[in-house]
């Protein structure tokens, strides 16, 4: 069957002599993998096709197999940015990776394609990378549903005297069982008011989002600390995001 699909590259690996094969997040048929012949070769007109965040049109070929052939691609947006900043494509990386994990085959993967897709736009068009992959993984944890509650008490229910942000436990708790030995893992309430902004921004209305230091420092130890806890699938590129966040090397293309 032939297959004519919007898709942005979330994985590109080398196969065999010369070829390559991509994982696409597609608009309509979820994640799907295609094998490009010749992708490496110095004059193949597909290289481009398979450079990771380019969004395309793609038209493959699949039988019975999984694996699609690709006959032909139009690329829309190259991103070549986000692969030739570091920082970016830390960022990038780490979120194309995300998606990788979260998405099954086949399965409609629309919300999560218009949400990488503006993602990758607003890394692009210069907003704070930091912040908006934040975003993005609340976007994530909401569609696969595993986000944190943040508008009552994780432990009790109330929705009052709520005191703060407790990751190990999972969202909002109130002052009354704001448990002790927990306290350090608590942020204060102004991180709870932004993560709920988060939860009612959609990445393809995002506006200009300014942060202090300290209050990006805290943003990313709550949902860093809460996707280790609850979602708990290491990743590689993460890795990387990390060292280069120890470093700052963000400052050195920024
Ligand atoms: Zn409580």
């Amino acid at each position: 069957m032939l297959y004519r699909v919007e898709g942005i590259v979330i994985r590109s690996m080398d196969y065999g002599e010369g070829n390559k094969i991509i994982t696409l997040c597609t608009k309509s048929h979820g994640k799907a993998g295609v094998l490009v012949r010749g992708a490496k070769k110095v004059r193949s007109r597909h290289a481009a096709a398979t450079q990771l965040f380019t969004f395309g049109e793609y038209v493959f070929f699949r039988g019975m197999g999984h694996i699609g052939t690709l006959n032909a691609c139009e690329i829309i947006e190259g991103h070549h940015t986000l692969r030739e900043r570091l920082h970016l494509a830390a960022y990038a990386s780490y979120v194309a990776e995300l998606v990788d994990k979260a998405l099954h085959d086949e399965e409609a993967g629309g919300v999560m394609f218009d949400q990488l897709l503006a993602y990758l736009r607003a890394l692009d068009e210069g907003k704070d990378a930091q912040v908006t992959t934040h975003l993005f993984e609340m976007k994530l944890l909401q569609r696969t549903g595993v986000a944190p509650e943040l508008h009552a008490c994780v432990v009790c229910g109330r929705e009052d005297g709520i005191a703060g942000f407790g990751w190990r436990l999972g969202g909002a708790i109130c002052q009354r069982c704001k448990p002790k030995e927990h306290a350090n893992f608590i942020a204060n309430p102004g991180i709870l008011a932004l993560l709920q902004r988060f939860e009612q921004t959609d990445l393809r209305r995002l506006g200009n989002v300014t942060l202090k230091p300290d209050t990006k420092l805290q943003l990313r130890a709550c949902m860093r600390g809460y996707m280790d806890t609850h979602v708990g699938v290491r990743l590689k590129s993460l890795q990387f995001l990390e060292q280069m966040e120890k470093y700052d090397l963000a400052d050195l293309d920024g």
